[in-house]
């Protein structure tokens, strides 16, 4: 890792300008409430010294998240770039103008919409806008004067039925899948008949003549690939060879691995935007931006996906997309490909770190961002495994494994990600050490009973992971040179 693949130095008084900006903020705020200041300063304190391996987080720079704290915040702007529903809008037009124009050049795209809140509502944007150019929806009226929120079991049927019977088949939760892909208690298990493609129990990869199998015999109007928690690639041009066949619309959600295709780590049939009709993203994941979502479509798909607001979406946030179009701006340097090739390379050196120590991966190894430990051969439910790591300072989160026999609450694995670490200057080296820590701190962890919960950790070694991961932290500073006092 060099420098400047990091967040840190655009220029060289950069540290010393962004110190000076937020103890200015941070005096200003004390002023109001001190004891949000105080709170936002732990808030540094606290991810400063804290190994985080989760996978969906990262540090935006000082540049993203001080865009975010202006008086953009105030001004409605609810409708299109120079068509708006309310007056005054010119510079949110500009600045919605170049996160769009950022997006289509990063990701070659047609068409990019910048207004969605958050990965769920650019979901949400997607489904109505491929429902919106596929399906001949009846008015709201027919539906009867019923709250969405009072709809029973048969109403959603009624609905559905309405709406063209439309179905949905996505990855499911278990394998890696999001909650928006299907999952019954989400609004998109509720809106779509809905079906899941798993992996292979034998290779826990996708099999591609599976999901094709499934998509022919279930003729889903929308085919997701995407995923939360599967440490592998895929190739979205059999994805769309497999949609056209069954005449479905892909619908890509790149949530967690926009990072490496913004990085060209994946390209080609990896690329989902040349493949996908519509695709989604968060921008604060490997994106390296603010919190928010971005939808890119074809031609075909763009005239809907740009009614996202009023079909799904109230006034943009303006102050968020100026700060995505920063983010984005950031990420169409040649040192953001530096970041992505280290984010893959660092997950390698990670998942080869787990299994030289004999612990064992779900797809034996990883080839994007993030690698799922199966923690069973510990002794451990996921939750155990989450709380002994945490004592010892390493933040990850639980997930289920493939046919988890824990569930999805206990759960039987551990997701790591590379992103934030490697902001941080963590390179091959530091990742094996990592996963030498996490084996120390499992292989001396025991379940208390049969209690999925409880557990105790041998004496001495949450101390002693903890204090070589501080020195690991320090030499790879989070915003060096930024001071708050
Ligand atoms: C994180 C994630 C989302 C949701 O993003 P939010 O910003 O939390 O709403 C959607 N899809 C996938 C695949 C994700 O990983």
């Amino acid at each position: 890792m060099t420098a400047d693949s990091s967040i840190a130095a655009p220029g060289t008084d950069y540290a010393a300008t962004a110190s000076e900006a937020y103890r200015a903020a941070l005096k200003v705020i004390e002023s109001v409430e001190p004891r949000i200041a105080e709170a936002t300063r732990q808030e540094l304190a606290d991810q400063r010294d804290s190994l985080k391996l989760i996978a969906s987080e990262n540090y935006a720079s000082p540049a993203v998240l001080l865009t975010m704290g202006t008086w953009f915040s105030d001004k409605y702007a609810e409708g299109t770039i120079g068509h708006r529903f309310y007056a005054a809008c010119q510079n949110v037009d500009t600045v919605e103008a170049l996160a769009a124009e950022h997006a289509r050049e990063l990701f070659g795209a047609p068409y990019a919409y910048a207004q969605p809140h958050s990965g769920i509502d650019a979901n949400l944007v997607a489904f109505w806008a491929i429902l919106a150019t596929r399906v001949e929806a009846p008015g709201l009226a027919e539906l009867g004067a019923k709250h969405v929120n009072d709809l029973s079991e048969a109403d959603w049927e009624t609905l559905r039925a309405k709406l063209g019977n439309q179905r949905l088949l996505g990855m499911s939760l278990d394998t890696g899948g999001h909650l928006t892909h299907g999952f019954r208690p989400n609004i998109s298990g509720k809106m779509f008949h809905q079906r899941s493609y798993g992996t292979d129990a034998q290779t826990g990869l996708i099999d591609y003549d599976a999901v094709r199998a499934a998509a022919k015999e279930f003729k889903p109007l929308i085919l997701v690939a995407g995923y939360s928690a599967y440490p592998r690639r895929v190739n979205f041009a059999k994805m769309r060879e497999i949609a056209d066949e069954v005449g479905a619309t892909l619908m890509v959600d790149m949530a967690h691995f926009a990072g490496l295709v913004a990085g060209k780590v994946f390209t080609g049939d990896e690329d989902p935007v040349p493949h996908a009709h519509v695709t989604t993203t968060t921008t604060h994941k490997s994106l390296r931006g603010p919190r928010g979502g971005l939808v890119l479509a074809t031609e075909e798909y763009a005239p809907a996906v740009d009614k996202g607001c009023p079909m799904v979406l109230g006034g943009p946030l303006s102050h968020v997309m100026a700060a995505k179009a920063v983010a984005l701006a950031e990420a169409r340097q040649p040192a953001f490909r530096e970041y992505a090739q280290a984010v893959a390379d660092n997950a390698q050196s990670l998942a080869e770190g787990f299994t030289s120590r004999g612990a064992r991966l779900v797809t034996g190894g990883t080839d994007n961002h993030l690698v799922l430990l199966d923690v069973t051969s510990f002794g451990l439910t996921g939750r155990q495994a989450e709380s002994a790591l945490l004592d010892a300072g390493v933040v990850t989160n639980r997930n289920a494994i493939p046919a988890d026999p824990n569930g999805a609450w206990y759960t039987s694995g551990i997701r790591f990600g590379t992103p934030a670490l490697t902001t941080r200057g963590f390179g091959a080296a530091e990742f094996d050490k990592v996963a030498e820590l996490v084996v120390e701190v499992l292989s001396n962890t025991q379940a208390e009973g049969t209690s999925k919960a409880k557990y105790a950790t041998a004496d001495g070694v949450a101390a002693r992971v903890h204090a070589a991961s501080s020195e690991m932290l320090a030499a790879n500073p989070l915003y060096p040179g930024l001071t708050l006092s």
